[in-house]
């Protein structure tokens, strides 16, 4: 095992690095943007360095800074949490190449899955369902993409190989609008992802979001830990997510995470993953993965009782997976609120001091945030201020866990989002499950 780690994040996720660190008898370095000095990870860490100014760009994404803070502490590996440098290939690669070990999969795998196109193939050989689409490059031959698009049948969608965070997608409902939308996709794939290659394939209309979490490591294991299900989302955001999906069977479960267990295998890959699908009528159709650990991680280790960010540390050492498929159990159900600071009705971002913070407790409930009475929320990143998780024997204990938690929580000095994860908790159709991608957006009145 390392001797000692670089935790190239901040907030919750950086904590919670830390804390996986101390179990694995880990030393710890933090490196921090200067507003950033007071989080509470950077004041727990054996050491600390600063990295640069507020701004992203030339603190937390900047690589050469980070590798940097690795070579003065002596640090082995390198850990990039999510967002920021954890799915750059540039970042792996250098890490690697300035002899540290990236905790996350080596950079080639990074760059096939940042790539919708080449990810769609490598998933359509491992045998993995897709959107219904072939997700070949578009050509300029209008009629070769008329007919294309009226083999799939409409609604179609027109995405950018290189899109990300909900940008460079098109829908098309008509013929009429296609050759026009497609012109109009590539050249804005041009302009923002600097490449303009895009493709076809059938549009969804009320899916829900479920995705498979895997671990795979380097002798050739993989375990797939059952699925979550984040369909309550706004604007691409997920908002609340729970384990396991409301509905799901349990050979439904089998049918999809083996193949995903399978498609890790397939391609080397190593570390914790996550493979993203859009589920209707009973089918998954893949849309992404995702290489890194995710914001909602901790539904699926309450259900396992599997550390995912000790077992990730442990693959990036070398170790072999310390659990087989069958050691995997699904126990209860859990459920997580994402806490941020923004205003509950118009979402705008309410940075500030925290005056007075009070973390609920009881049964069941984890509460992963970095705040403290005292802290100031910085306006540069994320609002997101951390997450509340209810674990119970079913989905209603866990619900009613969650609104107790919800209640007896106190953050004070800031506006929060936690009137609104009142009211999801409290909806009548939330309490059903299985909502599609677009309930919660047409109960804010936003579609
Ligand atoms: P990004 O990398 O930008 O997040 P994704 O491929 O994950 O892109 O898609 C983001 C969102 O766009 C999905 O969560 C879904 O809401 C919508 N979307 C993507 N592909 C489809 C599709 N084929 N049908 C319907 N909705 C889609």
């Amino acid at each position: 095992m390392f001797d000692k780690l670089v935790i190239a994040n901040r907030g919750e996720i950086a904590l919670r690095i830390l804390r996986a660190c101390r179990e694995l008898d880990i030393k710890t370095v933090a490196v921090y943007s200067s507003p950033d000095r007071d989080l509470k990870h950077v004041r727990l860490a054996d050491e600390a360095i600063c990295i640069g100014p507020a701004a992203s760009i030339d603190s937390y994404l900047n690589i050469p800074a980070i590798i940097s803070a690795a070579e003065v502490t002596d640090a082995e590996a390198i850990h990039p949490g999510y967002g920021f440098l954890a799915e750059s290939a540039e970042f792996s690669e250098k890490v690697k190449q300035s002899g540290f070990i990236f905790v996350g999969p080596e950079a080639e795998t990074i760059r096939i899955m940042g790539d919708k196109i080449q990810a769609k193939k490598a998933m359509i050989a491992s045998g993995i369902p897709c959107v219904p689409g072939n997700g070949e490059p578009l050509g300029d031959d209008n009629a070769t993409n008329l007919k294309m698009a009226q083999e799939i049948g409409y609604p179609i969608i027109i995405k950018a190989a290189g899109g990300g965070g909900g940008r460079g997608m098109r829908t098309v409902h008509t013929e009429g609008a296609l050759i026009s939308s497609i012109a109009l996709t590539k050249s804005e794939a041009g302009q923002f992802f600097g490449n303009a290659t895009v493709y076809m394939e059938k549009f969804l209309e009320d899916p829900r979001h479920i995705e498979i979490q895997v671990l795979s490591d380097a002798h050739g294991n993989a375990i797939h830990l059952g699925e979550r299900d984040c369909s309550m989302q706004r604007r691409h955001q997920k908002v609340v997510e729970e384990a396991p999906a409301p509905g799901i069977t349990e050979e439904q479960r089998k049918f999809i995470g083996e193949r995903c267990a399978q498609a890790c295998v397939d391609m080397g890959y190593l570390g914790a993953g996550t493979f993203e699908f859009l589920y209707e009528k009973g089918e998954f159709f893949f849309i992404e993965m995702n290489t890194r650990i995710q914001v909602e991680h901790p539904v699926t280790e309450m259900v396992t009782g599997i550390d995912i960010v000790k077992e990730q540390i442990r693959i990036a050492a070398g170790e072999p997976l310390s659990y087989t498929q069958d050691d995997v159990v699904i126990r209860g159900h859990a459920i997580e609120c994402r806490l941020n600071a923004e205003d509950p009705a118009t979402f705008m971002p309410c940075p500030g001091t925290i005056d007075v913070f009070h973390m609920p407790g009881g049964p069941g409930i984890r509460c992963e945030t970095h705040i403290y009475n005292g802290y100031k929320v910085p306006p540069f990143y994320d609002s997101m201020i951390g997450k509340l998780i209810a674990h119970g024997e079913d989905r209603n204990s866990a619900i009613a866990r969650m609104k107790t938690a919800l209640s007896e929580m106190v953050i004070d000095g800031i506006k929060t989002n936690i009137p609104l994860q009142i009211d999801i908790m409290a909806d009548s159709a939330f309490a059903l499950g299985s909502q599609n991608i677009h309930y919660l957006e047409k109960k804010l009145g936003m579609s």
